[in-house]
């Protein structure tokens, strides 16, 4: 996966130098000197990543993040700062003005490479669901950044494993309470663990006796419940080489021992807080796809649902040489319901009936709202019995009792329906409507309040 990475810092060599490396592994590499002209670059470019060095004259590193994180613009830019000193307070600085990241300096190349792995797996991740929300509709999307603004970090359901009681104590006593921590001491029972709750993120401990951490690692990756869970892995420098390969695999984060308080708890909220903003941003897209798709009055599918949906069905049942039913169904004089009744009661109709179709077909079936009183059933895996008490059992729910709308008395309505099924490998979504259409148009010649066949 490559990417287009912005190295800022005041000093040509440093410049030159991580240029050399990030372009040896084939990324794209883009130059600024300063801070102004960095921001400058951001705003007009397609950066993926910025390197972005704390020390610089005029404008230092902590100012350019604060500024990159507060324009919606450039908010979702992962930043990586690059401290010269070793200082937990730089860090925690770094974190706190929205640096996703940070190396020290002199920069070591498996941190640089590892770290920036990460960070261009996470914008490519956000990056599609900002653009699936963005198709859906604007609206989801300026909710979710307003939603990202209001994001907490503080009550984090956190699991600590580690083999080392003790350890996981200390762990613990620097999260709480801000966050609730459990702690399991036996790694083989973490999939369970964690697949029981609702935790939102996870510290593995790589130094387990008689457990390969790496494994834990993979089988939370692999499972659907954990796929997302976040993942900080505590580690010794000596298992440099294996955090590497975690990162490859997914973890999100690592931390070193001895594990310096402050670090912890900003790392910990990095990671809680990406968590929740990508929940939000999977939920939008959920809430958007759903909007797109359904009809507000009725909560039915909606034209353009069935007309996409059409086609995928009929394919598959000519696929599998097997029966499909499309009934379309109209109500009978429902002009005169309005006329006699006004707009909202005609509403109400329409709402009832959805609730009465939808409760007597099949549970496979797929009921939409064609347009104005018309509705449309398809019906996977049928022969014409079948359907024919389907269809049945839809009409006479609709005239056997009377609509209590709030009119005087309960209103008595009818339906007309018509049922195509498809027969040969010739049938297009079109002539399969267009038959169904034809059979309801007989049904309401033939009297209304009946089901007519398509005699194809
Ligand atoms: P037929 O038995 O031949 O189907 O007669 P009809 O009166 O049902 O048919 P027609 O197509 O003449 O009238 C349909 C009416 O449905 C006209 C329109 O005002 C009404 N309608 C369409 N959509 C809505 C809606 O969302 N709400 C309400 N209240 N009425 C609607
Ligand atoms: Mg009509
Ligand atoms: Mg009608």
């Amino acid at each position: 996966m490559t990417a287009r990475v912005l190295i800022v810092d005041d000093i040509p060599t440093n410049v030159r130098l991580l240029e050399a490396r990030l372009s040896a592994e084939y990324y794209d590499v883009v130059t600024a000197s300063s801070g102004r002209e960095a921001l400058a670059i951001c705003d007009q470019q397609d950066i993926d990543i910025v390197l972005l060095d704390v020390m610089m004259p005029e404008m230092d590193g902590f100012e350019v993040c604060q500024q990159l994180k507060g324009n919606p613009k450039t908010q979702h830019l992962p930043v990586l700062m690059i401290t010269a000193l070793d200082q937990a307070s730089d860090r925690v600085r770094g974190l706190e003005v929205g640096a996703d990241d940070f190396l020290t300096k002199p920069v070591d190349d498996v941190q640089l490479m590892a770290r920036v792995k990460s960070l261009v797996r996470l914008k490519s991740l956000t990056d599609e669901l900002r653009a699936r929300a963005m198709t859906g509709q604007q609206i989801a999307i300026e909710d979710a950044l307003r939603a990202m603004d209001k994001i907490n970090t503080t009550g984090g359901a956190i699991l600590v494993i580690d083999t080392d009681e003790r350890h996981a104590e200390r762990i613990k006593s620097y999260l709480t309470p801000e966050h609730d921590v459990d702690i399991l001491t036996n790694p083989a029972d973490a999939v369970f663990q964690v697949t029981g709750a609702q935790y939102e993120l996870a510290l593995v401990s790589m130094s387990l006796s008689d457990f390969d951490p790496l494994r834990v690692c993979s089988q939370m990756r692999t499972l659907e419940h954990t796929r997302n869970l976040p993942i900080i892995l505590i580690a010794d420098d000596a298992d440099k080489p294996k955090v590497v390969r975690a990162l490859d695999l997914g973890v999100n984060d690592f931390i070193s021992r001895p594990v310096e308080r402050n670090e912890l708890a900003a790392r910990v909220r990095t990671q809680i807080r990406r968590q929740r903003y990508a929940l939000e941003l999977r939920q939008s897209v959920n809430n958007t796809m759903a909007l797109a798709v359904t009809d507000d009055m009725t909560g039915l599918y909606n034209r353009r649902y069935f007309d996409r949906h059409l086609g995928v069905m009929l394919g598959k049942a000519q696929e599998l040489k097997r029966d499909m039913a499309l009934m379309i169904l109209d109500i009978d004089h429902f002009k005169s319901v309005n006329d006699s009744h006004g707009h909202d009661i005609g509403d109400a109709v329409l709402k009832e009936f959805s609730v009465r179709l939808k409760r007597n077909i099949r549970g496979v079936d797929l009921a939409c709202r064609f347009g104005g009183e018309e509705f449309v059933v398809l019906m996977p895996d049928i022969d014409i019995r079948q359907a024919e008490a389907v269809a049945e059992r839809v009409r006479q729910s609709i005239s056997d009792r009377g609509f209590e709308v709030g009119s005087a008395r309960p209103l008595s309505v009818t339906v007309s329906a018509g049922v195509a099924l498809n027969e040969s490998a010739a049938d297009t979504p079109e002539s399969l409507i267009k038959r169904a259409d034809v059979a309801l148009y007989r049904a309401k010649r033939e009297g209304r309040n009946r089901v007519v066949f398509d005699a194809a």
